[in-house]
């Protein structure tokens, strides 16, 4: 454990770099956090950086736009990449390294290795949205997992199936990493911050906020005693489609990413939807997740993107 750095952090563009930077501190026997992002950072980020800081000695961030990850109909193209501020933020954070490499570092040139989960939890929900999302997800973690040797590695709750992809890569090929998961967090008004947002015109942001207001009323009506994984599921399409919101899909799941039909404590709600052009994703485990606190009416319609 250690206080932040003031020192800029040390910026490593390859994968042997980063090795490198991970085998002197943990010859120094300095624990090393790892937090994988893909840029466009924002307070959520910013939430894991911190928590990597307060428990590791040394702490790395990545910033890397994953091809592998996105389908060909995909934003991969267009996905922000303001890549100034997001070096002035992991500074201003006080990571000690920042991990930039290149596709062609990544992936160079003969590449050839896949990496795929036989399991349930790639096969459903953004799994089945996203075909070969997780598998570029896997891979990417995997070459992260190699390179940084982390003793834990930070992943946000938002992104809830790909948490638990991680943890069976993690546990599969025992790299002796702890995953540890942070809360989702909100703006003010509620909407899960995402790098995506900032594509929503106004209008569509406040569309979107039906989101976070379906998972408040699913959370309030587990609170009151409703059990029905199917009328909780309900409540959240219904807040959707008041604001003409056609969701990818609405799940209550268990552990294993299966839907289930009694909602109990730990139950998380897996919302992923269209907003115009901009697909954003949302959870809330009941029970046990704050649930969000909307500001704004209900039914504001969707106009363009
Ligand atoms: P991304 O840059 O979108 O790939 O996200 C990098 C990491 O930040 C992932 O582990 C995400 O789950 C996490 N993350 C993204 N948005 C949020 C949020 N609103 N709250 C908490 N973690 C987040």
């Amino acid at each position: 454990m250690r206080t932040r750095t003031t020192d800029a952090p040390t910026r490593l563009t390859t994968p042997t770099e980063l090795r490198r930077w991970a085998l002197r501190c943990h010859a120094a026997g300095m624990s090393v956090g790892l937090v994988p992002t893909m840029g466009a950072l924002h307070e959520g980020h910013r939430r894991l950086i911190r928590r990597a800081i307060t428990d590791c000695d040394r702490t790395a961030v990545s910033i890397f736009v994953n091809p592998a990850q996105f389908g060909p109909r995909e934003d991969f193209d267009h996905y922000p990449r303001p890549l100034d501020d997001d070096l002035a933020i992991v500074s201003a954070e006080g990571a000690d390294a920042v991990f930039v490499p290149s596709v062609e570092a990544m992936y160079p040139s003969g590449f050839a290795t896949k990496v795929s989960l036989d399991s349930a939890l790639t096969r459903s929900w953004e799994g089945a949205s996203r075909p070969g999302h997780f598998d570029g997800v896997a891979l990417v973690v995997s070459k992260l997992f190699a390179a940084a040797r982390p003793d834990r590695a930070y992943f946000g709750r938002k992104d809830a199936q790909q948490c638990a992809v991680v943890r069976r890569i993690a546990a599969d090929l025992e790299l002796g990493v702890e995953v540890i998961e942070c809360p989702t967090v909100r703006e003010p008004d509620g909407l899960a911050l995402s790098s995506r947002n900032r594509f929503l015109k106004a209008s569509a942001r406040a569309c979107a906020l039906a989101i976070p207001r379906g998972l408040a009323r699913a959370a309030q009506l587990f609170e009151g005693g409703e059990r029905d994984a199917g009328r909780l599921r309900e409540q959240v399409v219904a807040e959707l489609r008041a604001s003409g919101i056609e969701p990818d899909y609405v799940a209550l799941v268990g552990h294993d990413f299966e839907e289930v039909a009694l909602a109990a404590p730990g139950t998380e709600i897996l919302v992923a939807a269209k907003i115009g052009n901009t697909r954003l994703i949302d959870q809330l485990r009941l029970g046990i997740d704050v649930a969000p606190v909307v500001v704004g009416a209900a039914g504001a319609a969707c106009t363009g993107s």
